[in-house]
């Protein structure tokens, strides 16, 4: 047997660009380097796959001894049917050097049915063409599948006891969908077989198809003549009016004229960036200013979202609270004092959480939260879990002011944003010397994996310095809090 040229994902990179099937064939090292927050992202593990396994046991594995071994994986999947066996895991077949490793094969009623896992819970319309391909494969490969269907998470699954896998998977049919897109993935696979095997460059110009359906790994090489302070860099506006302008020669945002279609937001960009200084409504900042009442608490909380439910009564992806910050000032010229929360994470860390923040929150003023949706749906799920704690609860939420709003609303907006409201965008630019840069942990998403992985660290120290870096990480998203707002009070 032939080695394989496609395999699903390369199958569908060239749907999406057949310039990035070629440099991902010929010139890999030419891919972006993987940011710590995609790394932890890929190293995330969940078991979502193998609890699948489990709504068809006694299945055979047909992963090969070393994981890369496909022919091994092929040659194996092929005799564990020639012997009778009706379920096999990671089943692997070829067709005309296109390769196609499929989660479970089920064999009921002298019948074959194809399940391909997916941990989210919705189907995409990649997930189709994903399943349309593995159809293609293995139909012709001599399995007649009499069904393929997807497993995915049912998010209104609410964990009761042990985990109810018929409660927690849905399985859908995407047969009708596989049928119909065999033409296409017959075509698709052509092409991408002739830019493999002509190996000439194609030449595809930047545009949408960079970021559809996922951000392209050679951006670093195709976008590097794109230039500082480009028109990319403008956000809420639609990817099809930038690639127009871009098109017609305005490369940089200073090259926009003044008379244009973009709106009031994005226009107070495009000066501030031609006038290199901050755009600042005095009197927009003093009406928020004038909502805070001192003391002031700066809040920030760390979720993780278990794709399969670790606690009773949640669901898939619920943001779980494990961790809180606060920062605490009695009035302006105070001593700034800190309080902070992160829970075991061997336990539900939701009650002890909900208890520790409405002692350290229990005395009078204002709390603010930066970009205050996450930290409000927290607590109104904290209501509903522990419905002793409700009066409380509300009376924390009555006291939420949002720190974003004069972001948001470009009453201060500085060039250095780039259009963006983010902290990790607004503490750059209103106060460069404090920086999350040399953090192990700096961002939400990376700080919310290290927890779920926490649990399964068996190496004690390891466990201790992650404990530590979470707390450095949040305590400094609450201490930017309080420098960006110090900065508003001294314009106000
Ligand atoms: S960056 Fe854009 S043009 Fe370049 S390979 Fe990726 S999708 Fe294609």
């Amino acid at each position: 047997m032939e080695k394989h040229i496609l395999s699903k994902s390369t199958f569908l990179r060239g749907l999406q660009c057949s310039k990035s099937l070629y440099l991902y064939k010929y010139f890999i090292q030419k891919r972006d380097s993987i940011s710590t927050e995609q790394q932890a992202i890929f190293n995330r593990g969940n078991n979502v796959g193998l609890l699948a396994q489990k709504l068809f046991p006694g299945g055979v594995d047909a992963t090969p001894a070393k994981r890369s071994n496909n022919i091994e994986a092929v040659e194996k999947t092929k005799k564990l049917i020639e012997s009778g066996v009706e379920v096999i895991y990671e089943a692997a077949f070829q067709h005309n050097q296109v390769l196609a490793i499929l989660d479970i094969l089920v064999k009921k009623d002298n019948e074959w049915y194809a399940y391909e896992v997916k941990s989210s819970t919705k189907i995409s319309p990649t997930y189709l063409l994903d399943a349309s391909l593995q159809y293609w494969v293995i139909s012709n490969s001599g399995i007649p599948l009499k069904d393929i269907s997807l497993i995915i998470i049912n998010n209104q699954y609410l964990r009761s006891g042990d985990v109810d896998l018929k409660g927690l998977f849905s399985i859908k049919s995407v047969l009708k969908n596989a049928l119909e897109n065999q033409e296409l993935v017959e075509e698709n696979i052509n092409s991408s077989m002739s830019v493999v095997n002509t190996a000439v460059e194609p030449d595809v110009k930047i545009g949408e198809h960079c970021f559809s359906p996922y951000n392209c790994d050679f951006m670093g090489n195709c976008w590097k003549s794109v230039p500082q302070n480009s028109i990319f860099e403008i956000t809420g506006v639609k990817k099809t009016e930038l690639f127009d302008l871009y098109n017609k020669g305005y490369k940089t945002i200073d090259q926009i004229p003044e008379i244009n279609e973009l709106d009031k937001n994005v226009n107070i960009h495009i000066q501030a960036i031609k006038k290199n200084e901050a755009h600042i409504d005095k009197s927009a900042i003093n009406i928020f200013l004038e909502k805070i009442k001192y003391p002031v608490f700066f809040m920030d909380f760390e979720t993780f979202m278990p794709a399969i439910p670790l606690y009773e009564k949640t669901k898939p992806y619920q943001h779980i609270p494990f961790q809180y910050s606060l920062h605490y000032k009695k009035d302006k010229n105070s001593e700034l004092e800190h309080f902070e929360f992160l829970a075991d994470q061997h336990t539900d860390p939701r009650k002890s959480f909900v208890e520790a923040l409405l002692k350290d929150t229990e005395s009078a003023g204002t709390i603010l939260v930066y970009d205050i949706l996450m930290e409000r749906n927290v607590l109104n799920g904290l209501k509903k879990d522990f419905p002793e704690y409700s009066s409380e609860i509300d009376i924390r939420l009555s006291r939420m002011v949002d720190l974003v709003q004069p972001f948001q609303e470009r009453s201060y907006y500085h060039p250095a944003m780039k259009n963006s409201f983010s902290i990790k965008n607004v503490l750059p630019a209103l106060v460069p010397e404090l920086s999350y840069s040399n953090l192990k942990i700096a961002s939400g998403s990376v700080a919310m994996i290290a927890f779920e992985n926490l649990s399964k660290e068996t190496d004690m120290f390891r466990a201790l310095e992650t404990r530590e870096q979470l707390l450095e990480y949040c305590k400094l998203d609450t201490l930017a809090m309080v420098k960006i707002f110090e900065v508003l009070e001294g314009v106000g």
